[in-house]
C-alpha cells in the first residue's frame, strides 16, 4: 500500500514544508484506481487538509459533481472541459486530485507541474493503456514525471490471473468509450492477446 512519505521530525517538516510533488495511480479497469484515490483524498481530508478534484467533464457517467468509484464511495468534484481549467479553480488547494487523466488533453502536464511547483501535492489517477493494450494519452508522461507511481491491478476475468488489461466486448474502435463497463474485461497479458476480437 501507498505510504505518503514521513517527515521525521520538526526540522524535515519545515524544509518539506512548500514542496510539492506528483503521485500518479494508474491500472487497467476494475482495478480500484478510483479507490485508491479516494482512499488517499479521504485520509487528507480527516487531516483538514484543503482538498480540491477534478475529473473531465467527458466522464458524465455518474453524478456530475461526484468522482464515483463503484462501490459507491465517492467524493464531491469539479468536471473541467480542459486540463488549464484545473488552474482557474485551485485556490489553496493543498491536496488535489485529478480522476481518468487519460481523457484530458495534453496540457495535464504543464498544470501538474505548475501545481506541484507551487507547493501542491497532486494526486492523478487513470488508465494507463487503452482498450487495445497503447499507452493512453498523457498518462506515460505524467508517469514519467511523477515522484511516486503506484500501478494497481485487477483480476483476470478469463483465468483468474494478474490482469493489467482492459479487454473490450464489443467491435466499437472508438479509443473513448463510455458508461460502459459491461462492455469490458480485465484481462492478463495471455488472455488479453489469445482471445479474438468479437
Ligand atoms: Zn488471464
Amino acid at each position: 500500500m501507498f505510504v505518503e512519505p514521513l517527515f521525521s521530525g520538526p526540522a524535515s517538516a519545515e524544509k518539506a514544508k512548500g514542496s510539492g510533488w506528483v503521485e500518479v495511480i494508474c491500472g487497467s479497469m476494475f482495478s480500484g484506481k478510483t479507490e485508491e484515490l479516494i482512499r488517499r483524498l479521504k485520509r487528507a481530508v480527516l487531516a483538514k487538509q484543503q482538498v480540491e478534484i477534478f475529473k473531465p467533464s467527458l466522464d458524465s457517467r455518474y453524478h456530475e459533481e461526484n468522482i464515483v468509484s463503484h462501490n459507491d464511495n465517492f467524493i464531491r468534484s469539479t468536471p473541467v472541459s480542459v486540463a488549464s481549467e484545473i488552474l482557474l479553480h485551485v485556490s489553496k488547494g493543498e491536496v488535489v486530485g485529478i480522476d481518468e487523466a487519460q481523457f484530458f488533453d495534453d496540457s495535464i502536464l504543464e498544470v501538474v507541474q505548475t501545481l506541484a511547483g507551487q507547493g501542491t501535492r497532486v494526486i492523478v489517477a487513470g488508465l494507463d493503456m487503452d482498450y487495445l493494450g497503447k499507452p493512453f494519452g498523457s498518462m506515460p508522461s505524467l508517469m514519467a514525471i511523477a515522484e511516486f507511481v503506484t500501478k494497481v491491478h485487477a483480476i483476470c476475468m478469463q483465468c483468474g490471473g494478474v490482469a493489467s488489461h482492459s479487454y473490450r466486448l464489443n467491435e466499437s474502435s472508438e479509443q473513448v468509450l463510455l458508461g460502459a463497463q459491461s462492455q469490458y474485461e480485465a484481462r492478463c497479458r495471455k488472455c488479453f492477446s489469445l482471445s479474438p476480437k468479437l
